[in-house]
């Protein structure tokens, strides 16, 4: 309960609309003497955790959603798209459902600022009072990450790893390419949102260049020694992609640098001319927590059994943006914290105990045709972190059955958690 009791909620919570428009007023967000759950932003962990509490709570609490965009497009699998083998709209996902299924509020607007001692979050365009808020913005870059290369060179050389265009400019660039060109992907460094993709992108784009352009190169410049699912990705480069990857790693990032106005990457004192070029940069908790001032260096600080901030306990922090211990940055993830998240906030607002927390994952990364490999593991709350209790990663030289099973259960996992997101 930390410390909240049932009737304090009541009392202090009347959800309510302050300065908002007509229509947010119709919506019936903020009307009746009920408990008040804003959530800021709408992806893998925003979505659930609405979707959850709103179900959950079975009219017993109002719902807000607050979202930027009017779709969602998924982060998660956007690489297939990129390698040509899915659509975009298979990727695009609408939050009406949550509406009308589960009275969820849902606004599309940017929430600018969080007033904690108020407790309300102010939209560009109206104020939300919340008695519990719960944040899921995703990721922002840290600027400066990579030398030469700021936000605003993403049309030159796209990160294509939040939603929205960049997919589709990192995609219309690999095709743009001329025969022999020259593809680059520059992967992050610390702690990034999904581990294994920039890896798995480059056996996307090496197998979309490997027909249409076979003669083509892809450097990698990677600042890390090591990165996930190694072993498994380099045994995919020579058996499927032979000749056509150079791997650098630990690039000295002080003096790695780009330039995107020229389309070159100075790498170990070369200037190499690019035709594609994408740098995926460090990486922090989104804006929004930083401005709520619930952030400990790049990313939110949580307790392990319920996602609650450790800065504010009134705020819960889900996803990416959250600092909870073991868990790798991804989808899979993100909706296993919101369920854990939605239940936890139920029982407080009825004034009972919550249920221990149970967490898993699996990333799963396509290699090459019917060829995936998975990696995942369960996880419990501990007093400091989210703690990895057992594991499984995918053997190399599997059967090309079991890679196809594994495939196919990555298929079966996207249609699963976006049902479960969008309520589908
Ligand atoms: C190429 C790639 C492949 C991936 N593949 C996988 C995979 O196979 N499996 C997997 O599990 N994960 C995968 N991931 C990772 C996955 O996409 C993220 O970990 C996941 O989306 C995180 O969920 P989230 O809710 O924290 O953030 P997001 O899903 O990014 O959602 C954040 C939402 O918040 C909104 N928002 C942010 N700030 C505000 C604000 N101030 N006001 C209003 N709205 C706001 C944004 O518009 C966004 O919709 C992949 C990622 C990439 C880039």
């Amino acid at each position: 309960m930390h410390g909240t009791t049932r009737r304090a909620f009541i009392g202090a919570g009347i959800a309510t609309l302050v300065g908002g428009s007509k229509a947010l007023g119709q919506s019936g967000t903020g009307r009746g003497n009920k408990p008040h759950v804003v959530v800021v932003g709408g992806g893998a962990g925003g979505a659930t955790v609405a979707r959850h509490i709103a179900e959950g709570g079975a009219g017993s609490v109002d719902v807000t959603l607050v979202e930027a965009n009017k779709t969602y497009q998924s982060c998660f699998f956007s690489n297939h798209y990129i390698g040509g083998f899915r659509e975009l709209r298979s990727l695009s996902h609408s939050y009406d459902n949550l509406g009308s299924k589960y009275s969820v509020a849902v606004i599309h607007d940017q929430a600018i600022d969080i007033d904690k001692d108020a407790k309300k979050v102010e939209l560009k365009n109206s104020t939300l009072r919340y008695d519990i808020l719960v944040l899921a913005p995703g990721i922002d870059f840290i600027e400066g990450s990579v030398r030469g290369w700021s936000l605003a060179d993403q049309d030159r050389m796209p990160h294509a790893y939040k939603g929205g265009l960049q997919a589709q400019v990192l995609r219309s660039q690999i095709d743009a390419m001329p025969q022999g060109g020259v593809f680059a992907i520059v992967p992050p460094s610390g702690i990034y949102r999904c581990p294994p993709g920039p890896y798995e992108r480059v056996c996307i784009v090496a197998n979309r260049l490997k027909t249409t352009n076979p003669t083509a190169k892809i450097i990698i410049a990677d600042p890390k020694p090591v990165f996930s699912k190694m072993g498994l990705f380099r045994e995919a480069w020579k058996k499927h992609y032979k000749g056509m990857i150079e791997m650098n790693s630990d690039v000295d990032m002080t003096k790695f640098r780009v330039d995107p106005k020229e389309m070159t990457i100075h790498l170990d004192g070369e200037i190499i001319k690019v035709d594609a070029c994408n740098v995926i940069p460090d990486q922090k908790a989104g804006t929004i927590a930083h401005v709520a001032g619930i952030v400990d260096d790049n990313w939110a600080p949580v307790h392990a059994e319920d996602m609650r901030s450790k800065l504010d306990e009134n705020i819960y922090v889900l996803g990416d943006a959250s600092n909870q211990g073991d868990m790798p940055k991804s989808a899979y993830a993100a909706n296993s914290q919101a369920k854990v998240c939605a239940s936890a906030i139920l029982a407080r607002l009825e004034g009972k105990a919550a249920a221990p927390a149970r967490y898993r994952n699996t990333c799963w990364s396509w290699v090459a045709a019917n060829d995936s490999v998975k990696i995942g593991a369960n996880y419990t709350a501990t007093p400091e972190k989210i703690a990895k209790v057992d594991g499984f990663v995918s053997r190399r030289r599997e059967s090309a059955d079991i890679r196809q099973k594994t495939y196919s259960e990555s298929l079966d996992w996207y249609s699963d958690i976006t049902s479960d997101m969008f309520a589908i």
